[in-house]
């Protein structure tokens, strides 16, 4: 099958973290920086979204009556805070918002789409309880003013993030799609999976940053990140997986968020590729209340081995990896 990837703009250089955990439950992608003038340009948001394809048979979350009141409450919000007039279109369970032409705002939709079809196929039983807002500015100057507007602060990060408190992810998305495959995790994983840990929750979102199909399923694929995991793994400076696992969202995004993402991301990533995402993803949601941090489940759906061994093998798998962006 032909491989479609969903591409941030791909500066490979050392990671600057711009996430926060702020006002409650709200999470960000750890952002890559602006590249360097000697670097080459960020590559562009491949998928052609147009390439996507949709899902059909599906049953709606919400009824069309439910949509038509959020739609109409959300038209009255914009104009009272000053942002004008966005073209809206459903994508269940999401209403889509954004500044570009209808027909635009369209094509951008399908990400969100093929990004909610695909995440439901692999992994989550549940989605979000409630019409979420995915507001698409083109720009960087809209979507700092309409972050504004909507939320009453600047954005912190100028890629997109989810904030749950605000209902809604609020994207840049002249920077690619990305960052908005990696935010729809994040709700999805909210509804599926209360109190997931960050590291999983964050682990799982970076992994679909980079993302395609293979054999119909979603996929992750190398990214930016790893470049400055392997540089981390050199150094010395990655804690073993029962340290990450047990870490508080404070100590997650607050310690070393580049490290933090980067290994998680890449654990994912091994369980991807060694066929255990899946079963991994579901053993720890059912097992949450008596393995609050996933480790248990970690350690059981690999086959129990010893784990300092492990982290060995999977350093070394690490070091291997290449990531051409
Ligand atoms: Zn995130």
């Amino acid at each position: 099958m032909r491989r479609r990837s969903l591409l941030i703009g791909a500066a490979s250089v050392t990671a600057l973290s711009a996430c926060r955990e702020r006002r409650g439950r709200v999470w960000t992608a750890q952002v890559p920086p602006a590249p360097l003038p000697h670097q080459p340009a960020p590559l562009a948001t491949a998928p052609p979204p147009e390439a996507l394809p949709l899902g059909d048979g599906r049953t709606p979350t919400f009824t069309p009556a439910a949509y038509a009141e959020h739609v109409a409450a959300l038209e009255q919000r914009l104009a009272s805070l000053g942002v004008g007039v966005l073209s809206m279109r459903v994508e269940d369970p999401f209403v889509v918002a954004g500044d570009d032409a209808p027909d635009a705002l369209a094509v951008r939709s399908r990400v969100v789409r093929w990004a909610s079809d695909m995440l439901e196929k692999g992994f989550f039983d549940r989605r979000p309880g409630r019409i979420l807002d995915v507001f698409l500015f083109r720009s960087a100057a809209s979507y700092e003013r309409g972050v504004r507007l909507l939320t009453g602060d600047g954005p912190w990060t100028p890629f997109g993030f989810y904030s749950s408190e605000h209902g809604g992810l609020f994207m840049n998305i002249s920077t690619g799609g990305g960052t908005l495959v990696h935010e729809i995790v994040h709700p999805y994983v909210e509804a599926d999976f209360e109190g997931a840990p960050a590291w999983l929750n964050e682990g799982l979102g970076s992994l679909f940053e980079q993302s395609g199909e293979r054999g119909g399923e979603i996929v992750g694929y190398t990214n930016w990140r790893l470049r400055g995991l392997q540089a981390a793994i050199v150094k010395g400076k990655v804690p073993s997986f029962r340290t990450l696992c047990s870490m508080s969202h404070r100590k997650f995004y607050d310690g070393d968020p580049d490290v933090n993402y980067g290994q998680s991301r890449y654990l994912m990533y091994y369980l991807q590729e060694t066929g255990l995402l899946r079963s991994f993803y579901k053993s720890a949601r059912a097992a949450k209340k008596k393995d609050a941090t996933g480790y248990a489940t970690l350690v059981a759906t690999l086959g129990k081995p010893d784990m300092a061994e492990f982290q060995k093998r999977w350093t070394e798998y690490v070091l291997s990896l290449r990531f051409d962006g």
